[in-house]
């Protein structure tokens, strides 16, 4: 029914594996197109033609690997009404925040077009008297990307511009229930001149992640997603040999103190917790209110929250569109029931939500939920949902220890006017990314992308210069040239530097 989505391996679309799954709208709860699912041999296929691909373009200049790169900002560009189209029908995302993750992605492709740079060595003259040093970074070979469903297309471009310009083969695996974009990358890529086989799209489930992250020809995998399969993917990548940088789920806080403009908070709080219906690992699903400012901040997020226009994502009025599954809007809901049960303020109550013409779609209003204790699972665990939990303390301090008692450590934000309490913020949070009155302190393409704890599992975080790093290996070369009848003294002791 509706269109096929098949794996991209050798430059063009191929079935394999044989099982097939549907491919659903979330707005309208129909099935749009049929999702080819992939197997051993179908992993085993795409890393033989990548392994072959990856040695021939890693004999390609620079320069020309720049050039495509290039040539495949344009092409994105040029393409990004129709990737966002499709992206909005199977995520279910406005076409407008669609456009924005194509827009972060192409960050770091262009961080990726600057490659020159971030390639080049070290140079010592003379380490020893006649002896120079360098260093070289090399390609790693085949590498593999595992993504989740919430940002099919700038999460693949955290990974791929710099896997491919730094001299590797990479290998998708996107998630299975929006995977048309990555075919359409694919089909750009070749399009822009990139070799067959440096850019590869597998699809499937466990069966092929477990492929991906064991097979002898995989040197390097990286993964984003919850933190369950991220804890999985590193075990058993690790223990298969691979370099592996495993990104997990997130339970974003953003602290609100007194002093805060709290008109601003409130709306900067909206848009972290109800965007994109909670579905981004950079979510502000807490906001943790300091002394003073809890009621005001209620008062106001309530009315932000209120005021939002629920409906499909390719309506141009819609401000939250539908949750990704059936499931997903049900967990939502017996969340919001149980934090109730436990003697919760609903604030704001997004269950009995319809939205008329599309009843059989995923859809729940935002939701505000308030006195929950702090170990109740509905505060503690990820909900990826519309779901705002406010908590409140009496002093930062408090604040601090709240945000650091989540096991997880991706973002977090504080919205203060006091550079004091910032400053402090910033040194004694256990978070990898953190926002100055900034609600989704997502780093820009050339920073790095990651979060601390629960949130990440390797020693490197994503894109900018950790994900050129995680990309490469280097090599410390030590030369000596003598004259043809230089005597060089030899002797059998350790060598010194003189
Ligand atoms: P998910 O973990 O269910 O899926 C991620 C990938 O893993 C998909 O490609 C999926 O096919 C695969 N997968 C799923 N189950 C598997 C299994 N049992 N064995 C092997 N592979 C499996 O995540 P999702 O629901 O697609 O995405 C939402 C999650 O991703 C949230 O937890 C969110 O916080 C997280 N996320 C994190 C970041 C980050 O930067 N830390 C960014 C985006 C999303």
């Amino acid at each position: 029914m509706g269109y096929d989505v098949q794996h991209w391996i050798d430059g063009r679309e191929e079935t394999g594996g044989g099982s097939t799954q549907p491919i659903m709208d979330p707005a309208t709860g129909a099935e749009v197109g049929t999702l080819h699912l992939g197997d051993e041999s179908t992993v085993d296929r795409a890393v033989q033609v990548a392994a072959d691909a990856q040695k021939e373009w890693a004999k390609v200049s620079l320069a020309r690997r720049t050039q495509i790169l290039y040539r495949m900002r344009e092409l994105m560009i040029e393409h990004t009404e129709e990737i966002a189209a499709v992206i909005s029908r199977e995520h279910g995302k406005t076409v407008g925040d669609a456009k924005g993750e194509i827009a972060r992605g192409l960050e770091t492709l262009e961080f990726a077009t600057s490659i020159t740079q971030d390639l080049k060595g070290g140079f010592s003259q003379n380490v020893s008297t006649g002896v120079d040093a360098h260093t070289l970074r090399q390609p790693l070979g085949v590498t593999v990307g595992i993504t989740p469903f919430n940002f099919p297309a700038m999460v693949p471009f955290w990974m791929h511009p710099v896997a491919i310009a730094t001299g590797n083969a990479f290998i998708l695996k996107p998630s299975e229930r929006d995977p048309s974009a990555s075919n359409l990358v694919a089909r750009l890529y070749q399009e822009a001149g990139l070799p067959e086989g440096v850019f590869q799209v597998v699809h499937g489930g466990r069966i092929v992640v477990d492929a991906l992250c064991t097979h002898k020809g995989v040197s390097a995998v990286s993964f984003v997603g919850s933190t369950p399969i991220a804890q999985h993917v590193h075990r058993v990548a690790s223990a298969a040999g691979k370099r592996v940088q495993a990104l997990g789920g997130a339970n974003n806080h953003a602290v609100v103190m007194p002093d805060a403009n709290i008109e601003f908070a409130a709306s900067q709080v909206a848009s972290g917790a109800f965007g994109s219906a909670g579905e981004r690992c950079m979510a502000v699903p807490v906001a943790v209110t300091v002394g003073d400012a809890h009621e005001a901040f209620m008062t106001a997020i309530a009315a932000e929250a209120t005021r939002l226009v629920v409906g499909p994502g390719d309506d141009p009025s819609t401000d939250m569109p539908p949750l990704i599954t059936p499931e997903a809007r049900e967990r939502v809901i017996r969340m919001t029931d149980e934090a109730e049960q436990a003697g919760a303020t609903i604030v704001v109550d997004g269950r009995g939500l319809v939205v008329e013409g599309h009843e059989n779609g995923n859809f729940v209003g935002p939701t505000i939920i308030t006195d929950l204790a702090a170990d109740h699972p509905t505060y503690t665990e990820e909900v990826f949902g519309p779901v705002l939990v406010v908590m409140h303390v009496n002093n930062f301090d408090e604040a601090i220890e709240l945000v650091n008692s989540s096991p997880f450590g991706n973002g977090t934000a504080i919205f203060t006017d006091s550079g004091h309490y910032a400053r402090r913020f910033e040194d004694e949070v256990q978070v990898g990314m953190i926002g100055i009155n900034v609600p989704i302190p997502t780093p820009v393409g050339y920073y790095s992308f990651g979060g601390w704890n629960d949130s990440l599992f390797g020693e490197h975080h994503a894109h900018g210069p950790e994900g050129v790093s995680f990309y490469t290996r280097q090599k410390a070369v030590t030369t000596r040239w003598p004259a043809q009848n230089e005597s060089v003294e030899s002797s059998m002791s350790f060598p010194t530097h003189d």
